[in-house]
């Protein structure tokens, strides 16, 4: 991951992705990563066309706010590599899932042979993920430890944060507004290939918060405090808080906004109280719908070539249907 970090190349390239079930819409620039590299970001794996955060064919791959990045029903089917080659990696990966289903959201499902997309957990030198379903059948999630990376090593933490990442989740310290709360110390980066670690993604427009939660300065999708490997001095840090002078970011455990956030996007716990009627976007569907019945979600599906417009509540031309404008799911 480290050797990663150095090498990555960016191209950038002007680029509108992003939609969503409100109306968050983001320009990103997207980051392609050429033949010698493999991450951005630190730890995020390109996708078949080479891209982290977007394609050529203009669908959205950026993160949560993406239904064709999101697994279908909230279930991701995966595979595992054999305890016999590597106990404590294995244990420590079963007690991460474990931790990810507890939440009570996503359920990540142990199946042999899977038939639907699924996610494939190797033993790797990296550790690293892709951001979100990448509908290409098997897609690797990959576990190392990392030597001399305080607080990132091989721990449960860790690789909770690469399944967030396989979830659809991107960099907390990388978003829109993170500059209000923290500060980047570029002149600290040991050279320039480094900045891509501090990404940002680029709003288009107004920028609401609102689907994002609160930002939050010790998310498990956090930068660290601890980053030391990027530093030219490793006495002084390469991101700082400006609100808070505690820890930035974690490795130990999804913070109450990390599940907050899962929850949001995979419409998870959505029909409480008297919210009747209302409708949620099925995850990874943009064909189905849930709609709200005395407390309980009910799935329903939108007739042939319709899919469902959150915004106005109702079945719409794909291309007047807010969460599919630029996906086909
Ligand atoms: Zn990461």
């Amino acid at each position: 991951m480290i050797k990663g970090i150095c090498c990555v190349i960016l191209a950038v390239l002007p680029y509108i992705v992003m939609c969503n079930p409100g109306d968050m819409r983001f320009e990103i620039e997207a980051v392609a990563v050429d033949e010698f590299s493999q991450f951005s970001e630190g730890d995020l794996v390109a996708d078949n066309e080479g891209y982290i955060m977007s394609s050529l064919d203009g669908n959205t791959k950026i993160s949560q706010w993406d239904n064709a990045r999101i697994w279908p029903g909230a279930k991701v089917p995966y595979k595992i590599f054999d305890v016999e080659d590597d106990e404590e990696a294995y244990y420590l990966t079963m007690y991460a899932i474990d931790a990810m289903n507890a939440v009570g959201c996503v359920q990540f499902v142990n199946e042999t042979d899977p038939k639907e997309d699924y996610l494939n957990i190797v033993l790797g030198d990296s550790l690293s993920s892709q951001l979100g379903n990448q509908r290409t059948g098997a897609q690797n999630l990959s576990i190392t430890r990392i030597e001399n990376w305080p607080n990132a090593g091989l721990n449960s933490g860790s690789i909770m944060h690469e399944f967030m990442h396989s979830l659809g989740f991107g960099h907390e310290h990388n978003r829109p507004d993170r500059d209000t709360y923290v500060e980047i110390h570029p002149d600290n980066l040991i050279n320039s290939d480094n900045e891509p670690y501090f990404f940002k993604y680029i709003p288009n427009g107004d920028f609401n918060t609102e689907n994002l939660l609160d930002y939050d300065v010790h998310s498990l999708m956090h930068a660290t405090s601890f980053i030391k490997t990027l530093a030219v001095d490793p006495q002084d840090p390469v991101i700082t808080g400006k609100n808070d002078n505690g820890y930035l970011g974690q490795r130990n455990d999804l913070t109450d906004l990390d599940k907050e956030r899962m929850k949001i996007t995979y419409s998870c716990g959505v029909c409480t109280g008297d919210n009747n009627d209302a409708i949620f976007r099925y995850p990874g569907d943009c064909k189905k719908y849930y709609i709200c019945d005395h407390g309980k979600p009910t799935t329903m599906t939108c007739g042939a070539g319709l899919h469902i417009n959150t915004k106005s509540g109702a079945c719409d031309w794909p291309k007047d249907a807010g969460c599919t404008e630029f996906s086909t799911y």
